[in-house]
């Protein structure tokens, strides 16, 4: 006899699932194991631009030039080891961000429905099996209803399969239909998965779109890098140097192109966005849905828990009788009935039938009163325990039908009646006397005072085929109407307030009652007098209308809505151009969720199905949680692009030596060397980018719309390559030229060795005082640095008394400065890079005035 039918049906008592747990373990299901810290390391170490250095330094020594070589190697293991740094610590936060959400099992203990985190299950255990839930231990099934589930985590097919009872689940998989009560067979490293993970370890993550992009960018740039360095080579190599040496130097302006340290600073800045979120109870599954976050110009958020608190009481019950009020406070059982006799005889019949298609209940803890499960039917337990109904005998059940969200209700037969509960317009079309006219008045008067309405119904006989209500006109008996009171969230408005400002759009999309959103809409400030209120089934079929429906200031609601009404709602709008953040919970959100631009599940009341579809869980359902997440997105957003375009204009400046001696054909000295560009790649300008990158939102994040839908646009480039790096170019040449005429230097004549190596330091100065300056510039991409309050950012001041300490170094010490081949300017020399500075603060102001149009 198979051990599911030996266990008791009250589950295991606590004492021995604690001495199992202490005895067995935690079922800590094994995770895609990371990669060892020593892989990352020599990954960084042998990456295309590496080797090229490794090359480089190899040749350096071969030709004699042992210091080069020492420096070349110094200058790789350091950028190495300051990128395995970056990925480590971005790698190891993701990691406890994955923590913060377990999942918690339906267990029964000690006789009792319990629910406990996945990590406590031990083998014996009897767990129940709702759709929407991750298995997390194998199981065999003992009960079965309707049940089907997507093993393609462990199978790779996507076809839900229907076990019969007896069969077994595994750990991994999803239920997406019905429920089971199943006895735990296995757990940890004991479990199906475990095996298999054992297996596909290794297999590779696929890389995530904003990844690509950077990818894309850092070919480019090093596609431009090699054309430069290449033709440069071949120049140098027509005017006169050895074959070897031409070789050093191409390699050399290559590798110095190459913005090396970019990936991990920018897995860096949005590591610590996805952290702040977290703070913020928004917990991001993909590192790159903090930039698409960002960009979110459209919300669609459900109503239930996410404008309001979930915390549902019944007020109300209609009944074909007359009308019973209820008084009581919360969920606790002790309350009244109020109305006629026969009314309340006819409502406790119908709570009656109604707690027979519900598994949560009020619990007391520490003196309090609160919901364990679905609050909804917590509020049908508490009204039936304050109309003194009996519990319901749950083992007279014979067959269950769980609640979706596409027949919105669920339903059991039992002693060979069908019980059912469920939205009224999913119901009463098949009640007798369902549409009378009564009927009708009571669920839009219970609805237009903001209550989520509910029916409750029974007929005779089992109704139920493959796992539906077999139902036609009459075939049912309506009980009751019952009001259940939700009251929106405090906060709500203020986040509305918000998003209306940051220019994001919302819409309501809900399964509930059209007037019931509406006025909570309404009460929360949603809903202008422009808004539009529709249901799903009057949506216009033709997704372009669709969209220009949905696309208005005022609010949008959509109720009774089904998960392909969500799913085309997403598409439409991001039809339109809008980026699209949707709200889902249920089992059948998962498509609309994963069509959206970044898919939002709720962490404590959703299912898993749809918090493995989404990109960003809500720790606490809660809408203002959003709009946080979007701000803290959009910040993480444009500290990226301040790195990018402060690092990328530094490109331009360190071009600039190479292009010129090169076009002149040498009749102009190189400014500066191969070792100075590295110097002021990874030396100087590293800091400054971290602290660009980590910069905190400024209360101006959320005003006016998303500028920027991509992380390296035109308008970047334009400002990086058109403009700032210019003037750092321009600039630093001038200055090279000015100091060589002003030791005497004279067109195409070879300059004294102690006047270049003073002209040199000064140009390096020059550029690194002018990357300082532009440190404060890229703080903002329409502000000007004097309207930037300068302490605003806390690690850039430290990052640039580094970086004044560090060049000071460079020029300063004797070793070093020779080793790079600058010397210490003279005054003027630090004057003039003084004045450089502010010329490229002054020319970034006029830009930014120019294109405000103030100027
Ligand atoms: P929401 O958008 O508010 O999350 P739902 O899809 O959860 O809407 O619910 C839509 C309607 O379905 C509710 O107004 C209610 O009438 C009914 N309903 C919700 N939960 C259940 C349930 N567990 N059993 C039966 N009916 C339900
Ligand atoms: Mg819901």
């Amino acid at each position: 006899m198979p051990t599911a039918q030996r266990t008791d049906p009250r589950g295991l008592s606590s004492a021995e699932a604690a001495r199992r747990l202490a005895h067995d373990g935690p079922n800590e299901l094994p995770t895609a194991r990371p990669v060892p810290a020593w892989k990352l390391l020599l990954a960084q170490l042998t990456h295309l631009f590496a080797v090229m250095l490794w090359i480089a330094a190899a040749l350096a020594v071969l030709a004699g030039m042992t210091p080069l070589a020492v420096a070349i190697v110094v200058i790789v293991l350091l950028n190495g080891a300051f990128a395995f740094a970056q990925e480590y610590r971005a790698d190891r936060a993701a990691e406890r961000l994955r923590d913060l959400l377990p999942t918690s099992v339906q267990v029964i203990r000690d006789g009792e429905l319990k629910s406990v985190d996945a990590p406590d299950l031990v083998v014996g255990d009897r767990v129940l099996l709702a759709a929407g839930g991750k298995v997390s231990a194998d199981l065999q099934l003992a009960t079965v209803h309707a049940l089907a589930v997507d093993e393609s985590t462990l199978t790779g097919e996507s076809v839900p399969v229907r076990p019969a009872s007896d069969d077994h689940v595994y750990a991994g998989t999803y239920v997406v239909q019905g429920e089971a009560e199943a006895i735990v067979t296995a757990v940890a490293g004991a479990t199906r998965l475990a095996g298999i993970q054992t297996l596909t370890e290794s297999a590779d993550r696929p890389d995530s779109p904003l990844t690509v992009e950077l990818h894309r960018l850092i070919r480019i740039i090093a596609f431009i890098a090699a054309a430069v360095g290449i033709s440069l080579s071949a120049v140098s190599l027509i005017l006169g140097l050895n074959f070897t040496d031409a070789f050093l130097f191409g390699v050399g302006v290559m590798v110095a192109l190459v913005p090396e340290g970019l990936l991990p600073t920018v897995t860096l800045a949005l590591a610590r966005g996805a952290q702040r979120m977290a703070h913020g109870n928004a917990l991001v599954r993909r590192l790159d849905a903090v930039e698409t976050l960002g960009a979110t110009t459209y919300i669609c958020t459900d109503k239930t828990g996410t404008l309001t608190l979930n915390q549902m009481e019944v007020q109300e019950v209609w009944t074909p009788r007359g009308i019973v009020t209820m008084n009581g406070a919360g969920y606790d059982p002790a309350g009244t009935a109020h109305g006629d006799p026969r009314a309340i005889e006819a409502a406790v019949q119908a709570a009656a039938a109604a707690i027979a298609c519900i598994r949560g209940h009020a619990v007391r803890k520490q003196d309090k009163w609160v919901a364990e499960g679905d609050p909804m039917e917590v509020a049908l337990d508490v009204l039936a325990r304050r109309l003194g109904v009996p519990p319901f005998d749950q083992a007279s059940i014979t067959r269950r039908v769980a609640f979706s969200s596409e027949t919105r209700y669920s339903a059991v037969v039992a002693n060979g009646n069908t019980l059912v509960i469920g939205a009224p317009d999913a119901l009463l079309p098949y009640c007798r006397d369902g549409v009378a006219e009564d009927t009708a008045r009571a669920v839009d008067a219970l609805a237009s005072r903001g209550h989520r309405v509910l029916a409750v119904a029974t007929a005779p006989g089992s109704r139920v085929t493959d796992g539906r209500l077999d139902l036609g006109p009459g075939s049912l008996e309506l009980r009751a109407v019952v009001g259940l009171e939700d009251p929106p969230r405090k906060d709500v408005q203020a986040a509305l307030e918000t998003c209306r400002r940051a220019g994001i759009r919302i819409a309501i999309v809900t399964g509930d009652h059209a007037a019931t959103a509406a006025v909570i809409a309404r009460e929360v400030g949603l809903l202008g007098p422009g808004g539009l209120v529709v249901t799903g089934a009057d949506l216009p079929a033709d997704d372009q209308r669709l969209g220009r429906l949905l696309d208005r200031d005022e609010g949008v609601v959509v109720a009774r809505v089904t998960p392909a009404d969500k799913l085309r709602i997403a598409r439409a709008l991001r039809a339109r151009g809008h980026v699209v953040a949707m709200t889902g919970d249920g089992v059948n959100d998962a498509p609309a969720l994963r069509e959206a631009d970044v898919g939002v599940a709720m962490g404590a009341s959703g299912s898993d199905v749809a918090r493995a579809a989404a990109d960003l869980v809500l720790l606490d359902d809660h809408f203002a949680s959003i709009v946080r997440a979007v701000e803290l997105g959009r910040a993480t957003f444009s500290n990226v692009r301040r790195f990018l375009t402060y690092h990328l204009t530094d490109n331009v400046a360190e071009l600039a030596p190479f292009a010129v001696w090169a076009l002149s054909g040498g009749s102009i000295p190189l400014a500066i060397g191969v070792l100075q560009v590295l110097a002021l790649d990874i030396g100087t300008d590293m800091l400054p980018a971290i602290a660009l990158g980590i910069e905190s939102p400024s209360e101006r994040t959320l005003d006016g719309p998303a500028r920027h839908r991509r992380l390296v646009d035109r308008g970047l480039l334009a400002r990086a390559f058109g403009i700032l790096g210019p003037t750092e170019a321009l600039v630093s040449m001038g200055v090279f030229v000015a100091i060589l005429i002003g030791s005497g230097w004279r067109w195409g004549a070879e300059p004294a060795a102690a006047d270049l190596v003073v002209a040199s330091g000064t140009t390096f100065t020059v550029i690194a005082l002018m990357q300082l300056a532009n440190a404060f510039a890229c703080r903002s991409g329409r502000r000007t640095v004097f309207e930037l309050p300068l302490l605003g950012n806390r690690a850039l001041l430290v990052a640039v008394g580094a970086e004044l300490a560090l060049i000071m170094l460079f020029v300063g010490q004797p070793t070093l400065a020779n080793l790079l081949g600058g010397a210490w300017p003279s005054y003027q020399g630090w004057l003039l890079a003084i004045a450089a500075a502010v010329v490229l603060l002054l020319v970034d102001t006029t830009a930014k005035l120019l294109r405000r149009r103030i100027l």
